[in-house]
């Protein structure tokens, strides 16, 4: 048997009622949650002490929850000590926080999904990147897959969901052939997203990003709000592999990472291939406003109410 240490990042977790290290951390192998994907989660992140955009983040859990009806029965105030409490007992100064609903275990096993408890969990793990900081001036080098994402008339991609054998066979090509990351189509070979993050394009008329086929991410929210304060002008809409490829500069964002360049498409540089005015632009505002409180709180606070 592997050592857990060596598995197991320092984090913290919260199920069953308790906190406990995540190597200790199980669920039951008849979980719907395990055996059919059957569940929700929301990531959010804290940068120095501080959760960002947190209440969006449970807002987007909620209604994920509903959206498979199964609402979650847990309270904000009781959800919100959880995740600070795992975050504090792992010790961690920036963590990547993740809280998951699963449909849970039926009695008998009986496969009637409405006969199941849902289960609630939580855990810390200290702050992950798709892009790590020191490689920002380097960008992402992403492989455009002709792969095409679960269509929304199959799976609601507005819930946050672990429906992602089409995201993971995207990022095996990817890593085989040495990229980054993948990207994803939709239906009409127009582009989606990637495993975890939404995409935007810049070009001459302002800044986009597929309106359709894609979780609506809280960083992607959060560019249409910085985007107001700057000034720039930027919209929802269809983009194409052409539009991708001609762009003036090419992000990505998420939770894991905020706003990150994407310098390259299947090895083949985006404009000059460096990161673009925009794009900086938005990655620092975005950093700022995590000292800011009318953006983020602090772990201790929620821990003191
Ligand atoms: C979580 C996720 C994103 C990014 O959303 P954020 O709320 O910005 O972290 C994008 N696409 C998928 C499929 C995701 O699961």
């Amino acid at each position: 048997m592997n050592n857990m240490n060596e598995i197991f990042p320092e984090g913290y977790a919260w199920i069953d009622g308790k906190f406990v290290k995540l190597a200790e951390a199980k669920i039951p192998i008849l979980d719907w949650g395990f055996l059919r994907s059957d569940a929700t989660y929301d990531v959010v992140h804290v940068w120095q002490g501080r959760f960002f955009r947190l209440d969006l983040h449970i807002d987007r859990f909620y209604q994920s929850t509903q959206k498979l009806r199964m609402p979650c029965q847990m309270n904000r105030d009781k959800l919100k000590k959880i995740l600070a409490g795992c975050v504090k007992k792992a010790g961690l100064e920036s963590a990547y926080v993740e809280m998951i609903q699963t449909r849970g275990v039926s009695p008998n096993f009986v496969r009637d999904p409405r006969q199941a408890s849902p289960r609630v969990m939580a855990f810390a793990v200290p702050f992950g990147w798709i892009l790590k900081h020191e490689d920002f001036e380097k960008g992402l080098d992403v492989l455009l897959t002709d792969i095409k994402r679960i269509p929304p008339s199959s799976v609601d991609p507005t819930i946050k969901n672990y429906h992602w054998m089409d995201l993971v066979t995207g990022m095996l090509n990817a890593y085989e052939k040495g990229n980054d990351t993948a990207i994803l189509v939709d239906e009409n070979n127009n582009i989606t997203e990637g495993p975890g993050f939404n995409l935007f394009c810049v070009d001459d008329e302002g800044v986009f990003t597929p309106d359709y086929g894609v979780l609506e991410g809280i960083t992607r929210q959060t560019v249409f709000d910085l985007a107001k304060e700057l000034n720039i002008p930027i919209s929802k809409t269809p983009i194409s592999i052409e539009q991708l490829k001609s762009a003036k500069e090419l992000f990505a964002t998420s939770t894991a990472g905020g706003i990150m360049p994407i310098t390259k498409v299947n090895g083949e540089l985006i404009a000059d291939g460096k990161v673009g005015i925009n794009t900086r632009k938005f990655h620092k505002i975005y950093w700022e406003k995590h000292k800011d409180s009318s953006w983020s709180v602090s772990i201790n606070e929620i821990l003191s109410k």
